[in-house]
């Protein structure tokens, strides 16, 4: 055995094929910091880089908890600190390329501080191929954790400080939730909540069943605690999380969904209430009448359609047709006639051809989305979709894409035009990056707002009369009315 292989074995790596076994039912932890850990981090400084979704956000603000109450204090100059985290995503290939040039500029930093402890964590940290890479080119790097331990990373930062040895320790799944893990949020009036954990879809182009794991929901006393705690520190509005939150609930309520998650949640007041991402397979109709029940449920509906084409759905395992999500678009409209939908839309997946590509343009003129994330098929190693002969030619993806933006565009801006001349409530989230006094925020239709005012207005509720359309943002000005 080689002295490279011999090493590979001392480490819990990850497996792919192990991932997708998903027997074991879901247990629930405490989460326990000891007398000693408390002081682990006193004089000592971090990093956090996240890329990705909003998952990774929330699992950033874990890691910030955890380090927190051993200690650790933040720091904002990577340069300074003595542990840098890359919280990383592993949804398209750009996004790791990111993460490999970030690892690759970080290595002056270990040259002059040899004690900087480099930590990668997150949704690639779960790929083997990752791991392998690493442990051949990155030697700068002296922790690999995945997204089913984070709550162990006061464990490993203790065996790299003391006994001094790269630690890589990634499970493939888990079944476990561990409540009660602290959480460092950086707003008093926004706070983003998971609600579950992992997907069971598998659509074949994506590696984050993989990754993340079985959906695991958490128990909805435990989610109304958190909310119930938040409304008394003062929060606004709450965004709750999951891979397909339209699942919540399946694998450990009979009788009890994420429509009736929505309206116990309505029912403590909190002023907004959002939720990302949603799958059209599982949205069903009570979601949507509860939605129309409660004003404090914000009439904004993210749902990925992905493609326009029932051939390229199929083959995407999405579980529905474009007639499907056709329908479930008409229903959300009719129960609530100011909802916004956008959505996210993936051009060149394998096989697609022109037909099925304006199948996709049918569709997003029919729905007239008012805002679309759109991306051009990248192939991601491990996903059944990777090994789909029929590739589409990179230039034509590119083509498609174009095409695609232009309608998509046109439409945000026709949207936002319906806003001209109205007073939209704004929850002002903070300066905006350019011009004197001009703050951000987002209405109830998660239009982005700019307005002139002061930064006293940052976290509270304020109406906004809109002047100016633009397709990205709404330009207005602080109304009475
Ligand atoms: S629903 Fe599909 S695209 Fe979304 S996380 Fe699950 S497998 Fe990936």
């Amino acid at each position: 055995m080689s002295k490279q292989e011999e090493l590979y074995k001392k480490y819990i790596r990850p497996s792919l094929v192990q991932a997708r076994d998903r027997k074991n039912p879901i247990t629930y932890e405490e989460f326990h910091i000891s007398a000693e850990d408390k002081l682990l981090g006193v004089n000592k400084t971090y990093f956090i880089y996240t890329f990705g979704c909003q998952g990774n956000v929330a699992d950033s603000e874990i890691f910030e908890g955890i380090l927190n109450a051993a200690s650790f204090t933040l720091s904002n100059d990577p340069s300074l600190a003595d542990i840098i985290i890359l919280n990383t995503c592993a949804i398209r290939e750009s996004a790791e390329d990111r993460v490999w040039g970030e690892l690759g500029r970080l290595k002056k930093y270990k040259l002059s501080n040899p004690n900087l402890l480099l930590v990668l964590a997150g949704c690639m940290s779960q790929e083997e191929a990752t791991i392998t890479k690493v442990l051949k080119t990155y030697p700068h790097v002296d922790i690999i954790l995945g997204t089913h331990n984070i709550n162990k990373i006061l464990d490993y930062i203790k065996n790299a400080y003391f006994n001094k040895e790269r630690v890589v320790e990634v499970f493939s799944s888990s079944n476990s939730v561990i409540s009660s893990l602290p959480k460092t949020r950086p707003s008093s009036f926004k706070a983003y909540i998971n609600i579950m954990y992992g997907c069971d879809e598998f659509c074949t182009y994506c590696i984050v069943p993989y990754t993340r794991g079985k959906e695991r929901s958490l128990l909805k006393e435990s989610i109304l605690e958190e909310i119930n705690a938040l409304i008394k520190q003062g929060c606004l509005e709450i965004v709750l999380l999951g891979q397909n939150v339209n699942a919540y609930g399946k694998d450990c309520y009979s009788n009890y969904s994420f429509g009736n998650l929505l309206e116990d949640i309505a029912l403590t007041n909190i002023p907004r209430i959002r939720f990302t991402t949603s799958h059209p397979h599982d949205l069903d109709l009570l979601t949507i009448q509860i939605m129309s029940k409660y004003p404090n449920i914000m009439p904004h509906f993210h749902l990925p359609v992905q493609s326009g084409s029932s051939n390229i759905l199929l083959k995407m395992n999405r579980h529905y047709t474009k007639e499907d999500y056709i329908s479930k678009v008409k229903l959300l409209k009719q129960y609530i006639p100011t909802i916004s939908i956008t959505t996210d839309i993936i051009v060149g997946f394998s096989y697609e051809t022109e037909s099925d590509f304006e199948d996709t343009l049918s569709l997003v003129k029919e729905v007239e989305f008012e805002g679309a994330y759109t991306f051009m098929y990248s192939k991601r190693e491990g996903t059944p979709a990777a090994r789909f002969d029929n590739q589409v030619d990179a230039s034509v993806s590119k083509e498609r894409l174009l095409r695609l933006n232009e309608l998509t565009n046109e439409l945000t801006l026709k949207a936002n035009k319906k806003y001209d001349g109205k007073i939209v409530e704004v929850l002002v989230e903070g300066k905006a990056s350019k011009g004197n006094n001009i703050l951000y925020g987002y209405s109830k239709n998660y239009k982005l707002v700019n307005f002139e005012g002061d930064e006293s207005l940052i976290g509270k509720l304020v109406n906004v009369k809109i002047n100016k359309i633009r397709t990205w943002f709404l330009l207005g000005e602080l109304s009475n009315g």
